[in-house]
């Protein structure tokens, strides 16, 4: 599934590529993705409308329209935004086209049918948004911050990192690689950290993130950028998916355990509980 890397490299891409386009045409395909809304009232809200930017909150993508509104998509599992030239016919997983004024296509891919497509005249309408946490990128997301908000808290603390409402963008792949990277247990009690393993928390949180999103993301199975290339983070995982392989740091085999039915992936001897 992608996470904030993922998003933020799919968000950078289209911001390349979509400002000052404007939507000829919608066609869906599928209306899952919308949810209760009507395909044509979806289509009514964007025809003629000018894309002017696309950035990231937490994993969402949000398209900032001119004149009016916001386009605010997820991509859950396997969703996907790829830019085309002009096709003849969509393939079976197209979701929606969106068919820009320059004869190109913006194409909402998605497999597992999981994502979604909004659009909402303004963000703080959005059900979703409004309950996101902290994003680790911006200037909120501070050592005092981190300490003060996973004092109140007494998950564990992998599944803390990856609860939206408390710090939005983490999923399973890079809460197991912070944690390896900061020294600390996954299954520990937020509540229990020190300011000092606050601190390497929030160090080991931006430094991967940061990496990741210059390495354009992990693809493990399913994540493409807008082109269809690979990202490239996938080759410096040190714990996740790496069951039994010696730990990069003190050899021993790395264990894996399950949380919120999902693999943690971490190394007992460097992440001591
Ligand atoms: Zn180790």
């Amino acid at each position: 599934m992608p996470e904030l890397p993922e998003v933020e490299t799919i968000a950078r891409e289209l911001n390349e590529v979509l400002p000052g386009r404007s939507i000829r045409e919608v066609r869906i395909f599928r209306a899952d993705a919308l949810g209760v809304v009507p395909a044509e009232a979806f289509r009514g809200s964007l025809l003629g409308q000018c894309f002017t930017r696309v950035r990231r909150r937490g994993k969402y993508l949000l398209f900032h329209l001119h004149p009016r509104g916001f386009l605010v998509g997820h991509l859950r599992m396997t969703g996907k935004f790829i830019l085309s030239p002009r096709l003849a016919r969509p393939h079976p997983h197209h979701r929606a086209w969106f068919e820009l004024d320059d004869d190109t296509l913006l194409i909402f891919q998605d497999l597992r049918c999981f994502g979604t497509l909004t659009v909402v005249e303004r963000l703080s309408r959005h059900p979703s948004l409004r309950l996101l946490g902290m994003d680790p990128l911006s200037r909120g997301f501070t050592v005092d911050w981190l300490e003060r908000a996973a004092g109140e808290s007494r998950m564990p603390l992998k599944n803390w990192l990856m609860d939206q409402s408390k710090l939005a963008g983490l999923g399973n792949i890079y809460a197991a690689e912070i944690l390896f990277a900061a020294g600390l247990s996954p299954f520990r009690s937020t509540n229990a950290m020190t300011r000092a393993e606050a601190t390497r928390l929030h160090q080991a949180t931006r430094r991967l993130l940061r990496q990741a999103i210059k390495m354009r993301g992990t693809t493990i199975s399913d994540f493409r950028r807008v082109d269809d290339k690979t990202g490239e983070f996938q080759n410096f995982l040190r714990v996740y998916g790496k069951e039994g392989l010696p730990c990069p740091a003190c050899r021993s085999p790395i264990a894996r355990a399950r949380q919120q039915q999902r693999s943690t992936f971490y190394c007992p001897t460097c992440q001591p509980s």
